[in-house]
């Protein structure tokens, strides 16, 4: 079942499940206090999601995040618990829909699980896009910093990833608040990342917000609980109580990229929990 957002067609698709250090999901959030909602596994991982955002209006097919793809190496797949095979194409196969009909590819940053399936590897190890007529885009801050070779950042980024998509692709690179298609804007929110973006749906009237790794999931609603990855943990103390304000006051959608329990939510102010989620549905 799709969200309907006045012209837009929303659902979203498998990118891959994981798994992910409970600690480094919680950040400070002592393990006592998560595990009473999210169960760690014997190596203190927890399950995520990995829900990409496919968006059609007639005119354009945006695929929002491309999850890790197939082309990882086996240690890898067994340390993150990843799946077999290409997930992704698989949910858009699912959904009639070729790659080479998505048009547009958004990412909301350049981390490995969310750029990952934009590129695919052949038998050589040769990689091409995984989208071969779509419009890459990333946020101008997101793509500078990935592409610094930092020390700082170094284990941030794959290098191959953010060299690859260079070559085989030219980058479309947007700021805050720029229009990528009709009816779909990027927002700054930084905190994650410092250049990290979410998306904001808007059509007759309505808002669909994916928020990304600034709220990943409904456990990461309360201002305490981000990312131990967040590389500017304040900003995001400060930026995502501001997004989800916004969120609960005037109704919108939120789509949890790594939420296990949930792909889309509307929020509410609470008192006690800062937000709580409402009208979740696991499937969309
Ligand atoms: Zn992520």
């Amino acid at each position: 079942m799709s969200l309907n957002l006045g012209n837009w067609q929303l659902d979203t698709v498998n990118g891959g499940m994981f798994r992910l250090d409970g600690g480094v999901m919680f950040g400070v959030v002592p393990q006592q206090i998560w595990k009473h909602v999210a169960i760690p596994d014997s190596k203190n991982r927890i399950q995520c999601a990995n829900h990409c955002v496919l968006a059609r209006d007639g005119s354009h097919t945006v695929l929002v995040d491309t999850g890790y793809g197939g082309k990882y190496a086996l240690l890898d797949r067994k340390f993150y618990d990843m799946e077999p095979g290409e997930p992704l194409l698989e949910g858009l196969a699912q959904l009639g829909v070729l790659p080479e009909a998505v048009d547009c590819v958004v990412f909301s940053h350049l981390h490995f699980d969310h750029v990952g399936g934009s590129m695919r590897q052949d038998a050589a190890k040769r990689l091409s896009l995984t989208f071969p007529n779509a419009q890459h885009v990333v946020g101008r801050i997101e793509w500078e910093n990935a592409s610094s070779c930092l020390p700082e950042l170094v284990t941030a980024y794959s290098s191959q990833e953010v060299i690859s998509l260079r070559e085989l692709t030219r980058l479309r690179l947007v700021e805050d608040g720029e229009e990528i298609v009709p009816g779909l804007a990027a927002r700054l929110t930084g905190g994650h990342t410092e250049g990290h973006l979410s998306f904001m749906f808007r059509s007759n009237g309505q808002t669909a917000c994916y928020p990304g790794d600034i709220c990943p999931s409904t456990y990461h609603l309360r201002r305490m609980w981000h990312l131990s990855y967040d590389v500017l943990p304040l900003e995001t103390r400060r930026n995502k109580p501001r997004l989800l304000a916004e969120a609960a006051d005037d109704g919108w959608w939120m789509l949890w990229n790594h939420d296990p329990t949930a792909v889309v939510s509307r929020v509410n102010r609470d008192e006690k929990r800062e937000f709580v989620a409402v009208d979740s549905s696991k499937t969309l």
